[in-house]
């Protein structure tokens, strides 16, 4: 037999961490690495946050699962919360990124389709954008126009179109009797850290009220306080009606959740959608701790103030390198460094050659998600260590 015991579909590097250490990663043979890769935009209180331990610890003990035929005031409480604090009227939650994209979907489906008079079975489609990540499921890789996760998996579902991203002309001509309506990400991550235009943003509400389409915005990644804003749709002055939401809202725990309006949802009824764990105890006790220590303005503040900082910062230093950099973009501390060069190499170089841990995107791009509660030490250590790397870097010669 040859095939690995971890089924090998991720070609998996050689840090193999075990501890960590607040934005440190220490591997098994006792290597530290900066962690500005955040496990994927996902531990945003670092690696030992009291707080989000001692709350997973207490719930633990208390009671961890008892499943979604009882009352859960776990699960109000979190839903409260999250209502409280952002355009949303009702939450449902699941256990990872794409189960939110995949609720949020039936979501906008359920809308038109099991709308009482007003249910039209013929609008299904959702009109989705170049480069987008949804996730790996087969709704969500059916939702992206990325043929690298269709192949092999055929057929796609039906009922996604894809238009140009940040392209509001490309989007509006999709439009059909079969629209159901738009699913974009605000800020494209796998893509390569790449905003979306105030104009594209608000076009696309524009062109959902005018149409009676569900704007779903896929926050996954840019969600929960990564951009400085709570959730990203803030930057663009625009209401969403259904967001997902997942890698940040646990801290490390896995949890996600698709946020409605009250209008969105009116498809949402008895018996339409369910998950065993979605919501349990434990997982409301851990996304509870996180949106304590993040749903505030002084803390998002700080957000904001350390990515200017740290965009600043690197603004200069590519400044000192033009043959490799060209440009950084992105918002808060969900940042990106796109470069004239391969950036997978020196991605790899930065890992194995200086314990700088980043995660590689599409479009030659870096991306820079720390935990969000780097300070000033974190990010002269991410400075010095990039800098070195980029001094010490050999771009490869094409094979
Ligand atoms: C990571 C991600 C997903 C999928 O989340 P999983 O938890 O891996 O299922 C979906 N959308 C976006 C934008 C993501 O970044």
């Amino acid at each position: 037999m040859s095939i690995t015991p971890l089924m090998p579909v991720y070609p998996r590097c050689g840090v193999r961490p075990v501890r960590g250490e607040h934005c440190h990663l220490v591997d098994e043979d006792g290597t530290r690495y900066l962690d500005f890769a955040s496990g994927i935009a996902v531990n945003l209180l670092g690696h030992s946050h009291p707080g989000l331990i001692g709350a997973i610890q207490k719930q633990a003990e208390t009671l961890m699962h008892v499943s979604n035929l009882y009352g859960s005031p776990q699960g109000e409480k979190l839903a409260q919360t999250l209502v409280d604090n952002t355009f949303a009227d009702t939450v449902f939650f699941t256990n990872s990124g794409a189960e939110a994209v995949e609720t949020s979907i039936k979501c906008a489906r359920a809308y038109h389709q099991n709308a009482g008079d007003l249910g039209d079975p013929k609008r299904f489609e959702l009109i989705t954008f170049t480069n987008a990540f949804h996730g790996r499921t087969m709704a969500t890789i059916s939702a992206s126009n990325q043929t690298k996760m269709h192949h092999g998996f055929s057929p796609m579902l039906e009922g996604f179109k894809y238009a140009e991203f940040d392209d509001l002309g490309s989007a509006k001509a999709l439009i059909g009797p079969h629209t159901a309506g738009f699913l974009v990400e605000p800020i494209q991550g796998e893509g390569g850290i790449r905003p979306a235009s105030t104009e594209f943003m608000q076009g696309l509400r524009a062109l959902a009220d005018e149409h009676d389409l569900m704007l779903v915005l896929d926050e996954v990644q840019c969600g929960v306080a990564r951009t400085g804003k709570l959730y990203a749709y803030e930057h663009y002055g625009i209401t969403p009606d259904i967001v997902a939401t997942a890698k940040g809202l646990g801290g490390g725990f896995p949890i996600g959740a698709c946020l409605a309006t009250e209008k969105a949802a009116r498809g949402m009824t008895f018996g339409t959608h369910g998950s065993t764990y979605g919501g349990n105890p434990l997982a409301m006790a851990a996304a509870s701790a996180v949106m304590e220590a993040v749903a505030n303005e002084d803390f998002l503040e700080q957000v904001r103030d350390k990515g200017e900082r740290l965009r600043s910062r690197l603004e200069q230093f590519i400044g000192n390198y033009p043959e490799l950099f060209e440009c950084v973009r992105g918002k808060g501390l969900m940042l990106g460094l796109k470069m004239k060069v391969e950036s997978r190499p020196f991605f790899v170089h930065l890992r194995d050659h200086h314990q700088l841990l980043t995660v590689a995107a599409g479009d030659n791009t870096i991306r820079v998600i720390p935990p969000l509660v780097i300070g000033e030490a974190e990010i002269e250590e991410f400075l010095d260590k990039l800098s070195a790397g980029a001094a010490s870097y050999k771009v490869p010669e094409p094979a």
